[in-house]
């Protein structure tokens, strides 16, 4: 990164960027810390063996996902068994160790003070787990990205449902900023964006949490998406109920 590109990156505000950048030129061969070492134990466990498991609930990742989606995942209801290809797990692995490179590099440069962090406010049944927390006490989160995502990203900034994302971060974790940091998968390049707390997003995000619980002590489910009325869109064909979605009349019952 030029001298030029550093001071502009100090000046927007980027808690990132500048220590992480120095912290690679100065670590071709990086000997990363034993926090980040231990850390990194952990997560291969995890990745490998079974998840944590917690209490159900609303997960700021799916914010910006379909509601009706988002209450039946809540109730566990069965969702369908998609057939991972080696190809598809062999995505899914490149994106857990992309993830922990960040965090390692993170917690043994110091902008990262703690890895996959639970933000879970279980008096609104809503949770997740950030990526980290950074030294400015504001969250983090990376995406690896295809170079399509990449230049989209670039050009227009961090994609909605990221924001949607990091809203809902902000809001169980009560910060006051977050950076999002994007991967090109096909070439290294990455870039840093920070979004600010703004308290209309947070009511949105409230807001939001509070209609999916009363969903569900109604015992309503949200409407069908039109798309998916005609079995078609982005969201019917990477969606985990869209077997039973369309066929329920009445709330289902909610799995043990
Ligand atoms: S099939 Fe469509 S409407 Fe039904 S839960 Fe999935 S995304 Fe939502």
């Amino acid at each position: 990164m030029s001298l030029r590109s550093q001071i502009k990156a100090v000046q927007s505000g980027l808690p990132i960027t500048v220590m992480h950048e120095k912290w690679v030129a100065e670590n071709p061969d990086p000997v990363y810390s034993p926090e980040a070492q231990a850390f990194a134990a952990g997560q291969l466990a995890g990745i490998t063996g079974s998840m944590r498991r917690r209490k159900r609930m609303f997960r700021a990742s799916a914010a910006g996902t379909c509601k009706r989606r988002q209450v039946l995942a809540y109730i566990g209801h069965p969702q369908r068994k998609e057939e991972i290809t080696s190809t598809l797990g062999n995505i899914f692995a490149t994106g857990n160790f992309l993830h922990l490179k960040w965090q390692m590099q993170g917690l043994t440069a110091g902008w990262l003070i703690e890895a996959e962090v639970p933000m879970d406010k279980p008096e609104i049944n809503a949770g997740g787990t950030a990526d980290g927390k950074l030294v400015t006490k504001g969250g983090f989160e990376f995406k690896s990205i295809n170079d399509r995502g990449f230049t989209y990203v670039m050009t227009y900034g961090p994609k909605l449902d990221h924001q949607d994302q990091t809203d809902n971060y902000m809001y169980l974790g009560d910060m006051d900023h977050y950076s999002i940091v994007y991967e090109n998968k096909n070439n290294g390049e990455w870039r840093e964006f920070r979004r600010e707390r703004e308290e209309a997003n947070m009511r949105r995000v409230a807001e939001r949490f509070d209609e999916l619980n009363t969903f569900v002590s109604d015992r309503r489910l949200p409407k069908v998406l039109d798309d998916c009325q005609a079995e078609t869109g982005v969201q019917f064909r990477q969606c985990p109920f869209r077997d039973t979605c369309l066929k329920m009349k009445m709330f289902p019952r909610a799995a043990a």
